[in-house]
């Protein structure tokens, strides 16, 4: 029986005399079947590697053939495009940049949706529009497949570690073959409702994260001005009402912490482009819903003011420096 399971999956469903009837899915029974994987960048190419690492066969690809080289030297498959990815493996994991590399990956003339096979799960990790994942769900599901959004919280070294924060939206019978395989890359997958809901929580964390930066730098700077050493006032901070995660781990002045952009130049980490396309995907939903997010708009403005100068590719908290920069115009 496993055997004939194996081949195909089967749908949950509902027949004519409205019997639920479930059927096996074939995926959570074949775990070491081929994974496909979209998006070789800083996140997606350490996140392969844990696959790899966890035996997965991979079938990959990326627009760049230079960022598939690591992972074919492990024993990736490389292929040409996002539809034959689709075409040798029925479970996909995504990572790109923005919406319209998502659009384009699932239904550009060589996405996934051209080839996808039925029953086929599909795992968004990129952050976009909740709007765009709901989309795509709907693409996929009209040629029988499943796809789930699963951003991620964390950055390039909790994707390197496996200790990735998944946040997951779409069917729930669908969360455990979800889970088998996000596990391999994180240490916390959390289930957050419908499609689209993985996202909404994505860009609420970040809108709070940016003005926490903001808010840490602006205040370094001017205790720094009015005298108090960074060290000092960080650790008075941290020991306060005033501590937040950009205070206490990812402290944005130089020299205050090891092992963080700030004392590198700000070099690695998260950039400053992507804080602003999260703060603008704040923006949107936050017009959709009419919700008022005064401090997010603002947060938002001034990483696209970083960008226009320069900063677009340090990481976030560079956005101390830029204050700095900004002193007695
Ligand atoms: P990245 O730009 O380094 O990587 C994206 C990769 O996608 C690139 O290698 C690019 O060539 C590839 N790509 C783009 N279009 C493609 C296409 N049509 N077909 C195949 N490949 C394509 O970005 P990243 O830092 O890895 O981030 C990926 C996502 O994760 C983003 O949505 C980002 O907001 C989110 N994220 C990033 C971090 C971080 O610290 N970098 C943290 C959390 C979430």
């Amino acid at each position: 029986m496993a055997a004939v399971l194996r081949g195909s999956r089967y749908l949950v469903g509902r027949c004519c005399r409205h019997v639920d009837f479930v059927l096996v899915s074939s995926r959570s029974m074949a775990s070491k079947t081929p994974v496909g994987f979209i998006g070789l960048g800083n996140m997606g190419n350490p996140m392969a590697k844990n696959l790899l690492k966890h035996g997965y066969p991979l079938i990959a690809t990326d627009v760049f053939p230079e960022s598939c080289k690591e992972v074919q030297e492990l024993g990736a498959q490389i292929v040409d495009n996002p539809a034959e990815v689709a075409d040798k493996a029925d479970r996909i994991i995504t990572m790109l940049p923005s919406s319209p590399n998502v659009i384009d990956v699932y239904t550009g003339p060589n996405g996934i949706l051209k080839k996808v096979k039925k029953g086929s799960l599909l795992i968004d990790s990129s952050t976009i529009d909740p709007s765009v994942s709901k989309e795509m769900a709907a693409a996929a599901d009209k040629m029988g497949a499943v796809f789930m959004d699963a951003p991620v919280s964390g950055g390039v070294g909790a994707a390197s570690s496996g200790k990735l924060t998944f946040m997951v939206g779409g069917a729930e019978e669908e969360f455990t073959a979800a889970k088998e395989l996000l596990s391999c890359m994180g240490a916390n997958v959390v289930y957050c409702g419908q499609v689209g809901t993985g996202q909404a929580a994505k860009i609420c964390n970040n809108m709070l994260l940016a003005i926490g930066m903001i808010g840490t730098s602006e205040t370094m700077n001017l205790g720094i001005r009015l005298g108090l050493d960074p060290k000092l006032l960080a650790k008075i901070l941290n020991m306060s009402s005033g501590r937040c995660w950009s205070s206490d781990t990812y402290n944005p002045v130089p020299g205050v912490m090891e092992g963080v952009p700030s004392g590198n130049n700000y070099q690695g980490g998260f950039g400053t482009q992507l804080m602003a396309k999260d703060l603008g995907l704040a923006q949107n939903t936050a017009t959709n819903t009419k919700t008022p997010v005064p401090l997010g708009s603002l947060a938002h403005q001034m990483y696209r003011m970083m960008c226009a100068r320069g900063y677009a590719n340090k990481d976030f908290s560079s956005v101390f420096q830029f204050l700095r920069e900004e002193e007695g115009q």
